[in-house]
């Protein structure tokens, strides 16, 4: 039986005084709307500027952030999509909602980014688009990417819904690639419940987006202009007055984790658990996730599931791997089939990416609201998963009994 750990774990998402304030305000501004309030234009210019990127365009969440992006890079029907096959779905439903197709491939065992080596595999004539993801906050390979892409006539869409403020190649990650999306969903970073973003340098590309996330109307339309097929992926005032007040405290909160993440993936280590790899050349890491490979044999045979369910019995925020994109519903059932009949998708069923597999029945992750902790909380986690392990002390002691029995 584990201690409980339900009354230590630090809170989130966080708020202060400042944003029960704002959020009255806008109440009481009687501006709740992106047409009419300025909360928006707002946030999006600070952070903008935090990313020193020229243009950034919020939704309502990164799902259709990415959906948005690709629509206003030129991405549709028939195009193919390179995708990491380790991801939250995201990343590959919006591929296949605007009637692209997403290509699968592996992702590097020590980072769980996606492997350079089989995106240049899997570049065919009909790919248009590859979308690395910085899983857990961590850089891909981005100069390797992009020459790829450079040398295949290929854009570059930077999922960044884990690396709010994250830095690599001298450069913030969601700045490096034609375009970037950012989740402003409950568990990411920073946060307004729901909310994502589009960011670019492209000026094309923003130019594209104004009216595909506001029912195809072109900026200031009062004439009921459409001109294009387009939903409305617009975000209200109230969670850009919350994200103005997220970014002021994002730094500090990096910093925090920053300095815990170290710690906490040594007490892991001792507990028996590989976390990640840092790559030399991350400037900064966002520590989204905190994410480690285990072998079942040495948890009593648990798999991720199980052991994450197990932890979380106890209070602590841990939780499984991602399963392989295609191997969920999404990709087996028959309404994908469908929905790529005839467009000659990949044989999804058949789809060969060991490192996504594994990861998702041998990795665990734990939520960054631990790395606001205290430093004992994180070793206590551990302690606690250290707990559950095969105990092969009593192993071998059972061996030296038999042996002096002999
Ligand atoms: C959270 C997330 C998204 C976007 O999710 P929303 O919940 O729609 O904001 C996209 N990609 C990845 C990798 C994510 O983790």
């Amino acid at each position: 039986m584990l201690p409980s750990f339900a009354d230590r774990i630090p809170p989130w998402p966080l708020h202060d005084e400042a944003d029960e304030a704002v959020l009255l305000e806008t109440l009481r501004s009687h501006r709740w709307w992106r047409g009419n309030g300025a909360r928006g234009d707002a946030f999006g210019a600070e952070f903008a500027d935090y990313l020193g990127i020229a243009h950034v365009r919020l939704v309502a969440n990164g799902t259709l952030a990415l959906e948005l992006a690709l629509t206003a890079l030129g991405i549709g029907a028939g195009d193919e999509v390179i995708v990491p096959a380790c991801t939250f779905i995201a990343t590959a439903s919006a591929v296949l909602r605007i009637g692209a197709i997403p290509v699968l491939v592996d992702v590097e065992a020590d980072t769980l980014n996606i492997d350079v080596g089989a995106v240049e595999a899997a570049t065919g004539p009909r790919t248009r688009c590859i979308i690395p993801v910085h899983m857990a906050g961590q850089a891909a390979e981005m100069p390797a990417l992009l020459a790829l892409a450079q040398r295949h006539g290929l854009v570059v869409l930077e999922d960044a819904a884990h690396a709010h403020g994250a830095r690599a190649f001298g450069a913030m990650l969601g700045t490096l690639g034609d375009a970037s999306i950012f989740s402003f969903q409950s568990g990411k970073l920073m946060t307004a419940g729901e909310g994502g973003a589009v960011a670019t340098n492209r000026p094309d590309v923003a130019a594209q987006t104004f009216a595909l996330h506001s029912c195809g109307r072109p900026q200031g339309d009062t004439a009921y202009q459409h001109l294009m097929p387009a939903t409305n992926m617009r975000m209200s005032e109230f969670q850009s007055a919350l994200l103005s007040g997220q970014l002021r405290r994002l730094n500090g909160q990096l910093a925090t984790r920053e300095a815990a993440a170290p710690v906490f993936e040594t007490a892991l280590r001792s507990a028996g658990l590989s976390p990640l790899v840092t790559r030399a050349h991350i400037e900064r890491h966002s520590r989204y996730m905190v994410m480690a490979w285990f072998d079942p044999a040495e948890f009593g045979g648990r798999d991720a599931s199980a052991l994450s369910a197990e932890l979380r019995g106890a209070g602590i925020p841990a939780y499984r791997g991602f399963p392989p994109v295609h191997r969920t519903g999404m990709f087996t059932g028959p309404e994908a089939a469908r929905l790529l009949h005839g467009r000659g998708a990949p044989d999804y069923a058949r789809l060969d990416t060991p490192v996504a597999e594994a990861a998702g029945s041998r990795v665990i992750w734990f939520h960054h609201a631990l790395l606001l902790g205290d430093e004992q909380l994180l070793h206590d986690v551990a302690a606690a998963v250290a707990s559950l392990r095969t105990p092969r002390e009593m192993v071998r002691g059972t061996d030296f009994e038999l042996a002096r029995s002999a």
